[in-house]
C-alpha cells in the first residue's frame, strides 16, 4: 500500500467567535498554505470547505513543551521528527447558520476553541459553537486563548476565569486553556503539546467498508474541452470508515432523480475510482482523515456545482437505505441560541431544515409526539439508524438551531 506520510489522520475543527483568530492560527500551524493549493482539484475543496492541514512535529534533543513545532529544522540546527499530520476544519467564521458548521461537525474528532483574551466571554459564536459541540457530544477540546499579545497579564488572568466559568458543566468542562498569540506565533508549543494530548487519532477499522460523506463536487474541466478529452467528475469529501483505493468501484447514494413511469424516483448511481487526492498529493489509497478528493468516472455534469453534495459513496449494496421520510428522536436545547427564548415543541406541519451527514435538506413534520417525531423530506438522504441529525427551525429570518434528533428508522 502506497501512503504518503503526510497524510493527515484526524479531523479538528476550529470553532470560535468570528475575528478570534481561528484563520490566523490555522496559517500559523500550517505554514505552507498557499503551497498545498496549486492543483486544481485541491484548490477547489480546500478552500470551499476551509481544510488546512499540519504537520505537528518534534525536536529529538528538547524537552516539552519547547520541542513541540511545525518547522522542519530545530533551533539547535538539527531535522525534526514527524509526529503526525491533523486537519483542521475552519469553521465559516460569518456564517451564523449551526447547520454549516454541524454538517462539519458531523466529521470531526475532537475541536479548538478560540477565544480571544481581548473581548468579553462568551461572545454570540464562541456560545453557539460550544452548544453545539455539547449537543453532538466533541468531548476532546483545546481551548486556545488568544490574542495575549493585546492584553495585561491582569486582564488575561480575568478573561482566564471568564473562561472557566463559560464552560463549567459543558463538554469542555476541564479542557486545557492555553494562553496564545496566533499573530505572534507565541506559545504554539504549547497548544500544539495540549492538541497531541487531549486529541488523540480515533482508531480505525481498516477492514471496514469505505464510507465517503460528500461535501463538494465538481466538474474540472475547462469550457469548451473536447468530448474524448473530458476529465470524469471529482468528488470532495471525508473518508469516514475503511480505505478506498484506486480502481474501486463505488455506489453513490441517494443518486440521481429519474422519470419512472410518470414518477420521479431516486436511483443510486455507480461508478469507479480514478484518481485519489488527499494531503495535497495523489494516492493509490487513502484512510480516514483530512480532506479527500476523488477523481471518477462519472459524467461531469453530474458532479458539476455541487451536484451530489450530501450524498455519501461505499462500496455497491453496503450503503444505508435512502429516506424520503423517517422517524427521528429529538432532543431539544433548552432556549434559542444568542436570543434567550424558550423553544417551543415541535408541531405537525411545521418546516424543519436537517443536516444529516453533509447532506442538508427541508422536511415537513408529518407527526409529532413528546420526544419523536415523523418528517417528510424535499429531497431524500441516505443515512443509518442512530444517525445524529441537526434540527433547525426557522426563527424570524433565520434558522436556528432548536435540537439534536436521531433517526430511528
Ligand atoms: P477568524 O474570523 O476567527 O478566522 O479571525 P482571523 O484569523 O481572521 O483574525 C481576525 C483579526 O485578528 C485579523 O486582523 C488578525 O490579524 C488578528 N489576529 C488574530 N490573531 C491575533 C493575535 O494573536 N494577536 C493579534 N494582535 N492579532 C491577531
Ligand atoms: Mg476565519
Amino acid at each position: 500500500m502506497t501512503r504518503n506520510d503526510r497524510h493527515p489522520e484526524v479531523n479538528i475543527g476550529l470553532v470560535g467567535h468570528v475575528d478570534h483568530g481561528k484563520t490566523t492560527l490555522v496559517e500559523a500551524l500550517s505554514g505552507s498554505w498557499t503551497d498545498q493549493h496549486s492543483e486544481e482539484m485541491k484548490r477547489g475543496i480546500s478552500i470551499r470547505l476551509g481544510y488546512a492541514d499540519a504537520t505537528f512535529r518534534q525536536c529529538p534533543d528538547m524537552d516539552a513543551p519547547e520541542c513541540y513545532t511545525v518547522a522542519e529544522t530545530c533551533p539547535d540546527g538539527s531535522e525534526s521528527e514527524r509526529l503526525r499530520t491533523v486537519s483542521f476544519v475552519d469553521a465559516p467564521g460569518h456564517e451564523t447558520l449551526m447547520a454549516t458548521m454541524l454538517s462539519g461537525a458531523s466529521l470531526m474528532d475532537g475541536a479548538v476553541l478560540v477565544v480571544s483574551a481581548t473581548e468579553t466571554v462568551p461572545q454570540a459564536q464562541t456560545q453557539e459553537h460550544l452548544m453545539a459541540l455539547d449537543s453532538i457530544g466533541i468531548e476532546n477540546i483545546v481551548i486556545a486563548q488568544n490574542k495575549i499579545d493585546l492584553v495585561d497579564a491582569d486582564r488575561a488572568r480575568q478573561n482566564y476565569e471568564e473562561i472557566e466559568e463559560f464552560v463549567e458543566g459543558t463538554v469542555a468542562e476541564g479542557a486545557p486553556v492555553v494562553p496564545i498569540s496566533a499573530g505572534q506565533e507565541a506559545n504554539l508549543d504549547l497548544l500544539i503539546e495540549a492538541i497531541e494530548e487531549e486529541i488523540p487519532t480515533p482508531e480505525r477499522d481498516p477492514g471496514a467498508d469505505a464510507r465517503m460523506h460528500v461535501a463538494r463536487s465538481f466538474d474540472i474541466n475547462k469550457p469548451g474541452t473536447r468530448a474524448d478529452e473530458l476529465l470524469g467528475g471529482v468528488l470532495g469529501g471525508s473518508l469516514v470508515a475503511g480505505e478506498l483505493d484506486v480502481g474501486d468501484e463505488i455506489e453513490l447514494r441517494p443518486g440521481r432523480e429519474v422519470e419512472h413511469g410518470g414518477e420521479a424516483e431516486w436511483q443510486p448511481i455507480t461508478t469507479d475510482v480514478r484518481s485519489l487526492q488527499a494531503g495535497g498529493e495523489s494516492a493509490e489509497t487513502v484512510t480516514p482523515g483530512g480532506l479527500l478528493g476523488v477523481g471518477t468516472g462519472l459524467d461531469p455534469s453530474l458532479t458539476k456545482s455541487d451536484g451530489l453534495a450530501g450524498q455519501i459513496a461505499g462500496p455497491p449494496g453496503s450503503l444505508p437505505p435512502t429516506r424520503e421520510e423517517f422517524t427521528m428522536s429529538v432532543s431539544l436545547l433548552d432556549r434559542v441560541v444568542g436570543e434567550g427564548d424558550a423553544i417551543e415543541p415541535i408541531s405537525t406541519g411545521e418546516p424543519l431544515m436537517l443536516t444529516v451527514g453533509t447532506a442538508t435538506t427541508v422536511g415537513s413534520v408529518t407527526s409529532a409526539r413528546d420526544d419523536e417525531c415523523e418528517v417528510r423530506l424535499k429531497r431524500p438522504v441516505c443515512a443509518a439508524d442512530g444517525t445524529q441529525i441537526a434540527i433547525n427551525r426557522r426563527v424570524g429570518t433565520r434558522w436556528r438551531l432548536i435540537g439534536i434528533g436521531t433517526l430511528r428508522g
